[in-house]
């Protein structure tokens, strides 16, 4: 497989307020979806870019992310991509990835990390060499996904694993929840200044209905409260100064199904 030009990514809105995304690798002539949570904006974008489907890549079962595998399967033929501890309720999974394992694209190598704790079996797909992650409904702008099967433990397990990447990487989330999640992350951290700011940019995008996704790690690191159990301004706010970090995190969750 040649492998030369970098991944191109498509983004465009589904159902309320979900993103889909189109990945394209155009020396193989390969395109992705990552995830089905809408079979018409996928087939639009297709078209509007004139490339073939040829994969599905599935973070978790919920409908607006496996929605339209088997629309989309039994009309382009695609290879569905799935977790492999949750390939019962990936409808019309082929291959079957887990935590710590990759899926060659093209050359451009995805890692697959298991990050459950929204669903049991949900994953995240790292490509490094294009420093690309789609993280799914695991961890949001500015936020992380509710637990609806996981406990809080497994979650802030979970997205360690992305805490650990490197800053530069570019965060593709499955949902526009960032305004919301942001009045919440200032509500817990603020005094944190890049957040102060940050705050103040995503309400001007919103306000000019523009995007706020993607968005860069390293600046989700220094503002996603869910990615900072660790900042004493935050423990100070939820009053847990000094206790373990999946405490504080399980508090901030919390706090935030509350808001
Ligand atoms: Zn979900
Ligand atoms: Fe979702």
């Amino acid at each position: 497989m040649a492998i030369s030009t970098p991944l191109e990514i498509y983004q465009f809105p589904c159902l309320s307020d979900n993103y889909g995304y189109l990945v394209h690798d155009s020396a193989n002539n390969l395109t992705a979806t990552i995830d089905t949570p809408e079979v018409a904006p996928i087939n639009a974008a297709l078209a509007a870019k004139g490339w073939s489907l040829t994969h599905i890549m599935n973070t978790h079962h919920h409908y607006d992310h496996a929605g339209g595998n088997i629309e989309l399967k039994e009309q382009w033929g695609c290879t569905i991509v799935g977790s492999k501890s949750d390939a019962k309720r990936i409808p019309g999974i082929d291959v079957e990835v887990a935590d710590g394992g990759t899926y060659d694209f093209g050359g451009h190598t995805a890692k697959v990390f298991d990050v459950s704790g929204h669903t049991q079996g949900h994953i995240a797909f790292y490509f490094e060499q294009d420093a690309i992650l789609f993280s799914g409904d695991a961890l949001f702008a500015l936020g992380c996904g509710r637990l609806f099967e996981g406990t809080p433990a497994q979650m802030w397990e979970s997205l360690q694993k992305l805490l650990v990447l490197p800053d530069d990487t570019t965060v593709y989330c499955a949902h526009e929840y960032t305004q919301a999640n942001a009045r919440f992350a200032i509500s817990v951290e603020p005094q944190n200044t890049q957040l102060q700011a940050r705050v103040t940019e995503i309400n001007a995008l919103r306000a000019a209905n523009k995007p706020t996704v993607p968005s860069i790690l390293g600046v989700e690191k220094a503002t996603n409260p869910f990615l900072r159990p660790m900042s004493t301004d935050l423990q100070s706010t939820v009053g847990m100064v000094g206790a373990d970090l999946v405490d504080v995190f399980a508090k901030t969750r919390t706090l935030k199904d509350n808001f």
